[in-house]
């Protein structure tokens, strides 16, 4: 039997994208579809989503006053998938970012936006539109988070069980004790195993303490977010819900990301073709101004943050450099960040290039033609651009934490003697931690076979949706069946 879910995200890729959060939205629709499972998905309607929708798409639903918004519901496509829009123009079509405006200060109202996704969705989910049944809702981060609390907060109780994907613990939507009232919740909401979190209202707070199941990114950060240095206040939470936790990894979305097809690199390139990889990596050093040589590249594709381990990143760049590599960044986010990277490259030139911004296809080519990832995050809940990495022949150099303990495979000598090896981890975000895994991975470079082999290791991992799919499958599947 089908089991028809409605996944609520406020991005997805390809409509609307800031980070990986996206990624997986777009994907899981046909990762889950060879398992039984029918995803629609659902989006705030922002300028970008509505104008993807085709010109006669029609409204399914009408609410006069959705949290005392008229909003309404538009049908559309998502990659060949059922999607559906959140028309709500008064929260969500306005200049600026989804999140916030220009200047990247969040919205005032973001409350009241995601409250209202919530609303919508926990409505379509438990059958306010006539003809779209649900059997299950599946809510991603806490803009979704109010969503399962709705379901639970019905008259008529939650009538389709609910999940609740964490993919970034330290984004949790915590406003003040004066929203509430504006929720439209019953006071009961408001309690220490309701949406109470803190003195004020918590949206992740809400969706975890009230989902029938709780998932996250990796079974490493599943494990992590159960302390406090990770799960950021709610490592109590967590632990309460002991069993219902679960680490799913991300896959990675073939159609966009394959190295044998990608419209993006100037060479394609497989395993059996990875000679092509240099025509890239001469255009990458041009697109960088890079000086041409035979040492590595290692590139960065990342926000600016200290999630991100930035602020490590740049205090080793020169001893990147000292030892021979060259550094393509690719990043946006902290202002102060970019200036000093901008003075790193002027001080190296030829050695480092930074483009400050955020750009989809260089991204692909950077994978395409670099050597080496550098992601030193301090933690990680999944992580996509080592995956990228992997795919492409970039070998990952990665902190291990997270996702980035799950999915790749320290160049230690017992891998490399098995022929495992896929990356180098190392163990703490400290200077001298990375400045001795880039001593590392140069050494490795310098020696072509066992180079060779790791490269090759990589791109022969599977990270297709293919198990983790599976795996939300069987979880939707048991909840269903036990509801
Ligand atoms: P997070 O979601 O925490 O930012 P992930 O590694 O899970 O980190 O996903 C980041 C996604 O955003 C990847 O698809 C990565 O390629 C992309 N990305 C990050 N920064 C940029 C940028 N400046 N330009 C283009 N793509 C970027």
């Amino acid at each position: 039997m089908t089991i028809r879910v409605l996944s609520v995200a406020s991005e997805a890729v390809p409509l609307v994208k800031t980070g990986g959060l996206a990624d997986v939205a777009g994907a899981l629709p046909a990762a889950v579809a060879p398992h039984g499972v029918a995803m629609t998905t659902l989006v705030p309607g922002y300028p970008a989503v509505l104008a993807a929708l085709p010109k006669k798409a029609k409204a399914v639903h009408v609410w006069p006053s959705l949290l005392g918004e008229p909003a309404r519901l538009m049908a559309g496509d998502l990659g060949g998938h059922p999607l559906l829009v959140l028309d709500a123009p008064g929260l969500f079509v306005r200049d600026g970012g989804i999140y916030g405006d220009a200047a990247g200060k969040d919205w005032a109202d973001n409350w009241l936006r995601f409250a209202a996704l919530g609303r919508a969705a926990a409505d379509v989910a438990s059958g306010a539109v006539k003809k779209l049944g649900f059997d299950a809702l599946h809510a991603h981060d806490w803009q979704a988070g109010m969503a399962p609390a709705y379901l639970r907060y019905s008259p008529a109780g939650a009538t389709v069980p609910s999940v609740m994907t964490i993919h970034n613990m330290a984004f949790q939507g915590h406003f003040g004790v004066d929203r509430f009232p504006g929720l439209g919740l019953p006071p009961e909401a408001w309690s220490i195993d309701g949406v109470e979190y803190h003195g004020g209202v918590g949206f992740l707070k809400a969706g975890l303490a009230s989902a029938s199941a709780i998932t996250t990114v990796s079974p490493t950060y599943a494990r992590e977010i159960r302390t406090a240095e990770f799960g950021m206040g709610l490592e109590g939470l967590i632990r309460s819900r002991g069993g219902d936790v679960l680490g799913i990894v991300n896959g990675i979305d073939p159609a966009q990301w394959n190295p044998e097809h990608d419209p993006a690199l100037p060479a394609r390139f497989g395993l059996r073709t990875l000679a092509k990889r240099a025509v890239n990596k001469r255009v990458l050093e041009a697109e960088f101004g890079l000086e041409p040589g035979d040492g590595p590249i290692f590139i960065v594709i990342s926000r600016l943050t200290w999630q991100k381990g930035m602020d490590v990143l740049f205090e080793a760049i020169d001893h990147l450099v000292g030892v021979g590599g060259r550094l393509a960044l690719l990043g946006s986010g902290d202002m102060a960040m970019e200036a000093k990277l901008h003075a790193a490259a002027a001080r190296h030139p030829g050695r480092i290039g930074v483009r400050i911004g955020y750009d989809e296809a260089l991204s692909h080519r950077m994978q395409g033609g670099g050597d080496a990832i550098l992601v030193p995050s301090r933690f990680e809940p999944c992580g996509l651009t080592q995956l990228y990495g992997l795919a492409y022949g970039c070998v990952p150099v990665v902190s291990r934490t997270g996702g980035l303990a799950d999915t790749v495979v320290d160049a230690n000598i017992a891998a490399i003697a098995v022929g495992a090896a896929t990356g180098v981890q190392f163990n703490v975000v400290t200077y001298a931690a990375l400045a001795e895994a880039i001593d590392r991975t140069m050494g490795l470079y310098r020696q072509p076979e066992v180079w060779r082999a790791i490269v090759r290791a990589g791109m022969k991992s599977d990270f297709s949706w293919g198990r983790s799919g599976k795996a939300y499958a069987d979880l939707y599947r048991r909840l269903t069946e036990s509801a």
